[in-house]
């Protein structure tokens, strides 16, 4: 059998309308016109079938929302890492203003949000650029780099979205053993070979909570060549405190080959869906090439601008973290239980294998009271409970629930 392909480029002619000059995008496409090819339709082939690799992807399942039978309002939800503390109050004021405008479409670049970031963390603006969650900048990332063949590499326990979009890609992942919970930099560099085009590092990683230092970065970077292109994830940033922490910013400075992706979802806008990546210059062009051209809608980007310049909001954030992540920390390993040492807005705790003190009896106990957790089976941590920090009440009754369940022991 014999198909028919019918390409129409709807190429407005040079200045025929004013949308034709600015969006360079569309104006750089060479003028075609309606185009016939014929193409070979297989006749064996009853239905589109997606690329290679693409039915080899486990899908991301995302953690529950709510404990069985229990009404919504009676749930308390731990299992995703959102604000307790909701979004800033003058993100949702500029949401509220821009929801009058709805009918016009974004600046396609973020331009306000690139500059608010620009100025809030000393970068320069156009090495930003935004996605719709950093889900997409690394969707992107990967579509740029990473092509049939490639190996990316990530290690262990790190997080979900890195073999989803490698695969996607047509590319291989390749994970790297960890050491105790935490990514180990000689296991991630004895990992990458002549085929690795990127690797993947979360600091502070989901769902472990583990970090590297600013040093231990330093001689993962020292040790790939120059091709490898590093992606440092510091989704959990804002939340960090240990002294020897490095962002990234400062290698992305020193270095062609490492790029800093970062996210508003931890921080109060999950919702809102904005992430953002800080790279070299060569790397924003790469990128920005494949990147819808609105790809960030406006609610996003001005939720995002105001957040990122209400620094009130993310210190309170952060102090109430820190306070409840030492304090919940303290009180479930005062349990025998282990708890990792975490830098995020969460706890990974690890259960014994005995029975009746299980990660999944936790689970059970706590779903009893409406206290929904992420189980880490999906991550190879069956013995694990990921906790998000929440408000003081979650905490305590989460404590409190815990306590009880090995007591009873
Ligand atoms: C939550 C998370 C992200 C992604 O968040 P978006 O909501 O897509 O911005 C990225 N990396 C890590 C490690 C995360 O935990």
């Amino acid at each position: 059998m014999q198909g028919w392909a019918l390409a129409i480029n709807h190429q407005p002619r040079a200045g025929a309308n004013c949308l034709g000059s600015k969006l360079s995008l569309w104006s750089a496409r060479p003028v075609k016109r309606a185009i016939f090819s014929p193409i070979q339709v297989n006749a064996m082939t009853e239905r589109p079938v997606p690329q290679k690799g693409i039915l080899n992807i486990a899908p991301y399942v995302p953690g529950r929302s709510s404990a069985p039978g229990k009404k919504a309002a009676e749930n308390i939800k731990l299992s995703a890492n959102e604000s307790p503390l909701g979004a800033s109050p003058k993100a949702i004021e500029a949401v509220r203003a821009a929801a009058e405008k709805l009918e016009i479409y974004p600046e396609g670049s973020s331009r306000e949000l690139r500059q608010a970031l620009g100025e809030v963390h000393g970068i320069d603006p156009e090495r930003i650029v935004v996605g719709a969650g950093s889900d997409e900048v690394l969707h992107l990332l990967a579509q740029t780099y990473i092509g049939d063949g490639d190996e990316a590499v990530m290690s262990q326990y790190g997080f979900m979205v890195y073999p989803i979009v490698t695969q996607a890609a047509g590319g291989t992942p390749v994970i790297a053993p960890e050491t105790d919970y935490r990514a180990d930099v000689d296991a991630l560099l004895a990992a990458v070979t002549e085929k690795t085009r990127i690797v993947f590092l979360a600091n502070p990683n989901n769902p472990t909570g583990t970090y590297l230092s600013a040093d231990e970065l330093d001689r993962l970077h020292a040790g790939l060549p120059s091709n490898v292109l590093l992606v440092i994830d510091s989704a959990y940033a804002e939340y960090v405190t240990a002294a020897d922490y490095g962002v990234g910013i400062s290698l992305v400075e020193r270095a062609d080959n490492v790029v800093m992706v970062r996210t508003f979802s931890k921080m109060g806008l999950a919702a809102a869906r904005v992430g953002w990546l800080y790279g070299p210059e060569h790397l924003v062009d790469a990128v920005n090439r494949i990147r819808g051209p609105f790809n960030v809608s406006v609610l996003g980007q001005v939720a995002a601008t105001a957040a990122v310049r209400d620094l009130a909001f993310t210190k309170a954030l952060r102090a109430h973290n820190g306070q409840w992540r030492d304090w919940l920390t303290a009180k479930i390993a005062s349990n025998r239980l282990r708890v990792l040492p975490s830098q995020g807005n969460f706890i990974l705790v690890l259960f014994p294998e005995t029975p009746g003190q299980t990660a999944s009896d936790a689970n059970a106990a706590l779903l009893e009271r409406g206290l929904v957790v992420r189980e880490m089976g999906g991550y190879g941590i069956s013995n694990g409970l990921r906790i998000s920090i929440g408000s003081e009440d979650a905490m305590r009754a989460v404590a409190d629930c815990l306590q009880t369940f090995m007591d009873e022991q």
